[in-house]
């Protein structure tokens, strides 16, 4: 009986009208994927904290299948239980069936965008968020404005609606790296093996820009050229997951645009991206414009060229290194285990370099960063953050070690144990100078 019960496809009554819309066509289909087996609910963040169905990935499904079918407006129940899925991808990883969650969540939070009409206070966070985070300048300066007014973040999560911005002031850095212009050509050391354009992102190169000065360092050293487009911006990553597809699209297309002009310029063997948050997405470019005739190739393009850091420096075949003594805890981060499948290839290199290499229990949660959701969910997100931080401390590592910005800034404010990017450690063991705070 139990058998039969899973071998039920979910079943859809869309209209043909409803059908003609293609993003209501291909949500239908990811849909009709699901056997309501139950096997994601184990592994999803918000399921193991909170029990809820309706905040798990089978709960949420049900839910846009019903906010889709019957195309109404987002309900407030509807909006709280996808404001809380972390976009993790966790649930995609365990799917027995290839339920294409990322594609219908994608779908569910552009419908809310558009149909629902969040409290004021969600809309001024949201607003301000998405008008400073996705730029540097911008975000450089805000950060530096929430420094002075840092003494003021316990007062202002006491009144509700300022809460979200006493979370952002929290959030903030004490101190700021200083801003670094950077060339646009970088030579390769020696004989030329290879030319990338290498993303160097919105938040992280203020955050810190160490990561961008050893990925470059690293990547010359071994003989490629490095290229670093002006035209190149913001991935697009947090404003997608707000659902804000327009101007996600926008940023999208202006990447497309810097990348393909360096490639036919003198050619690409790869768009480098060390944020496996936006790999995530650059490699999702594709598929978000594909219903644009003039970028849809342009876009599949620049996906198909776009590799994270780790992936890029595997097939350089970096040559072994002597044993460091040194204990490297690796969280994986969910965009890259879950978003791109990439697992062992991080911890293959560091092992390589000379680093003994631990995995935390509990490697497929979730660490409560995931773009934007520290300062929207914070609750949620720092129960998340204290259980990955027990799980890598149990490790006993020297350092910890892992591919993405969010999920730095998010363990560093939980722990003592210095926190890097993989690639600083593997600069560091190819020569470049010792990571700080090691
Ligand atoms: S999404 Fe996949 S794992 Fe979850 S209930 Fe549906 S078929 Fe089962
Ligand atoms: S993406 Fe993550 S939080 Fe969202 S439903 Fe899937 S496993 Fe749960």
């Amino acid at each position: 009986m139990q058998r039969q019960y899973w071998s039920t496809r979910l079943q859809t009554n869309f209209s043909p009208e409803q059908l003609a819309d293609p993003h209501v066509a291909e949500s239908e289909q990811i849909l009709r994927k699901c056997v309501h087996c139950g096997f994601c609910t184990a592994t999803c963040p918000t399921y193991v904290l909170l029990g809820d169905e309706l905040d798990s990935p089978r709960g949420r499904i049900y839910l846009i299948k019903d906010m889709l079918e019957n195309g109404r407006a987002a309900d407030r129940e509807t909006v709280t239980h996808i404001d809380r899925c972390l976009s993790c991808l966790s649930c995609m990883t365990t799917c027995p069936s290839g339920v294409d969650y990322m594609h219908l969540v994608d779908h569910a939070r552009i419908h809310i965008e558009k149909t629902y009409r969040r409290p004021f206070k969600d809309r001024v966070a949201r607003s301000v968020i998405a008008a400073t985070l996705p730029y540097p300048k911008r975000f450089r300066a805000a950060l530096r404005a929430a420094g002075l007014a840092r003494p003021m973040a316990g007062l202002l999560k006491r009144v509700p609606w300022l809460k979200t911005f006493g979370v952002m002031l929290d959030l903030a850095p004490a101190a700021l790296p200083p801003a670094a212009a950077r060339p646009e050509i970088h030579s390769a050391k020696g004989a030329r093996r290879g030319r990338v354009a290498l993303l160097t992102g919105c938040a992280q190169p203020v955050l810190r820009p160490e990561i961008n000065d050893a990925t470059i360092r690293l990547l010359t050293g071994q003989g490629i050229e490095v290229v670093v487009t002006e035209e190149e911006g913001c991935c697009g990553a947090l404003v997608h997951h707000m659902g804000r597809e327009e101007q996600a699209l926008k940023a999208a297309r202006r990447n497309v645009d810097a990348w393909l002009k360096a490639a036919d310029e003198s050619g690409l063997d790869a768009v480098v991206i060390t944020a496996s948050g936006c790999g995530t997405t650059i490699k999702d470019y594709g598929h978000m414009l594909r219903l644009d005739s003039a970028y849809a190739e342009k876009a599949a393009r620049v996906s198909a060229l776009a590799k994270d850091i780790t992936e890029y420096l595997a097939d350089l075949d970096l040559p072994e290194q002597a044993a460091r003594g040194l204990t490297v805890a690796y969280h994986s981060a969910c965009s890259m285990q879950h978003g791109q499948k990439i697992t062992t290839m991080p911890k293959e290199l560091l092992k390589r370099a000379g680093f003994t290499v631990r995995d935390p229990a509990e490697g497929h949660l979730c660490c409560g960063s995931a773009g934007t959701y520290n300062i929207l969910q914070p609750e949620i997100s720092a129960k998340l953050k204290a259980r990955k931080v027990r799980n890598i401390e149990a490790t006993r590592p020297n350092v910890i070690a892992t591919g993405n910005i969010g999920c730095i800034t998010q363990i560093a404010t939980g722990t003592t144990i210095p926190i890097v990017h993989t690639v600083e450690l593997l600069d560091w063991a190819y020569g470049g100078p010792k990571p700080a705070g090691i």
